[in-house]
């Protein structure tokens, strides 16, 4: 209802997310195309609480978030109890499996472990309103997306980052308490 003028000067989800400009894309796990083996090097490679589920790669289209921790967790024991599966066995994380050909791998659904609709806001929105909506739902993280496709994340920590930035005081002392 305010002049767009006004809001010109704040500061946006766009400047507080990760990835910052010109840094490699946010790392995304896509929910049909990766293998065990390709989700165990992004988790030793990383160290990322948890990662966005995408429809693909090139479309970036959001689909859900998982923890780093449940990844961990089900992998190591599909490992150990279920039948067959092995470094190149096929992850999902669909409703549905495609059926397999019978010289692949059998493959492992992970879909329980995905959160369906993880917190998402617009790359656009002000970070005022980011701040207050971290603070009214008690979100650990929020993902950023522009046009449907998945852009960045932002973290409870960025987010008490940012204000203490904002207010140059403890970040632990104020709003999170
Ligand atoms: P925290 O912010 O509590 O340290 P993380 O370890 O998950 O939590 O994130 C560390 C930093 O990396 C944060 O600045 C966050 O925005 C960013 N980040 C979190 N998850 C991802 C991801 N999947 N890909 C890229 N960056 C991420």
């Amino acid at each position: 209802l305010e002049a767009k003028g006004e809001f010109s000067h704040k500061t946006l989800a766009m400047d507080v997310m990760r990835p910052r400009r010109n840094d490699p894309i946010l790392t995304a796990i896509t929910q049909d195309s990766m293998t065990v083996e390709d989700i165990e090097a992004i988790i030793s490679e990383t160290t990322y609480s948890g990662f966005p589920i995408v429809v693909s790669r090139e479309s970036q289209r959001l689909m859900g978030f998982v923890l780093r921790r449940d990844l961990i967790i089900s992998i190591e024991s599909a490992r150990k109890k279920q039948e067959g599966i092995v470094s190149t066995s096929r992850i999902y994380f669909t409703e549905h499996t495609p059926t397999q050909p019978t010289t692949a791998p059998p493959s492992l659904k992970l879909r329980a472990i995905m959160d369906l609709s993880p917190f998402t806001i617009t790359d656009q929105t002000p970070m005022e309103i980011v701040v207050d909506i971290f603070r009214k739902l008690g979100l650990r993280q929020c993902l950023v997306t522009h046009n449907g496709r998945l852009l960045g994340i932002i973290t409870k920590k960025d987010v008490l980052k940012h204000i203490a930035q904002m207010a140059n005081q403890d970040p632990d002392s104020i709003l999170f308490n």
